[in-house]
């Protein structure tokens, strides 16, 4: 049984004061979570507030992205092992928002996921379709073209720390990121239940247990129906996760 995962992708969002109060209230009303996982994805800079706020909460808190480097002269670049000093336990992979305009590649993605997981991070790997590939009867080949960095691109030693880890996989179709158009809970299960197939060619175990969560305009109101399709275990949540209401809420469904 894999237990569900609510993560707030916070994106390009927050303020030290109003950070406060969002995250010390979700504190105080998630206070006795069970059975479900929680977490919020916050820009670095605010990664010593959430650690110093919610370090005896329920709430595990992650990055949006690491370097693709470890270390050296790569001015502004963050890696994994400084996000994991900040007692980090996620941090999201290969988000739709990085790969536009071609700032990341599949290959780029990977190197990033490699280096969150020999930090000791879990990566949440990103992976979605345009509207145009959708259209195009594509989705489930761009899903698995990017799905082939994680079923392939990793050697045995990473993928045993994606296991160790619990990896997590994201599907957000582009079209839906933002829009408060979201996919339907059968367009949704469809794809997670190819991606979990995908992950399966790998190894069956594992595709068992890892959790495939769904983003892409998930709110109050449609959480219900998505989560409890079978292979849809949690949500990445963007707008509904800066609501303190929208995300207990979300959280308390699933
Ligand atoms: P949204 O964003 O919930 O605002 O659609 C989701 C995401 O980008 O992770």
């Amino acid at each position: 049984m894999r237990q569900k995962l609510v993560v707030g992708n916070w994106k390009l969002h927050g303020g030290l004061l109003e950070n406060q109060g969002l995250l010390n209230r979700l504190k105080q009303e998630l206070h006795d979570l069970q059975g479900m996982d929680a977490a919020v994805c916050l820009p670095y800079v605010y990664l010593f507030q959430a650690q110093a706020l919610l370090q005896d909460s329920a709430i595990a808190w992650g990055a949006q992205n690491v370097s693709q480097y470890t270390e050296g002269a790569f001015t502004s670049c963050i890696s994994a092992k400084m996000v994991a000093e900040f007692g980090c336990t996620y941090t999201i992979i290969g988000h739709s928002e990085r790969r536009a305009l071609k700032l990341e590649s599949n290959q780029v993605a990977t190197k990033r996921m490699l280096n969150a997981l020999h930090a000791g991070l879990t990566p949440i790997f990103c992976v979605g379709e345009t509207l145009d590939e959708r259209d195009g009867d594509m989705a489930e080949l761009i899903v698995r073209n990017q799905m082939l960095n994680v079923v392939y691109g990793l050697d045995d030693e990473a993928f045993a720390l994606a296991k160790k880890f619990n990896m997590v996989i994201a599907y957000e179709p582009v079209w839906a990121i933002g829009t408060g158009e979201h996919a339907s809970p059968d367009q949704a299960q469809r794809m997670h239940a190819f991606i979990r197939m995908m992950i399966a060619e790998r190894d069956r175990e594992f595709a068992d247990q890892i959790r495939i969560v769904y983003g892409g305009s998930m709110t109050p109101q449609n959480a219900h129906s998505l989560l409890s399709m079978p292979d849809i275990d949690g949500g990445l949540l963007g707008r509904a996760a800066l609501v303190a209401e929208d995300f207990i809420e979300i959280c308390k469904i699933a």
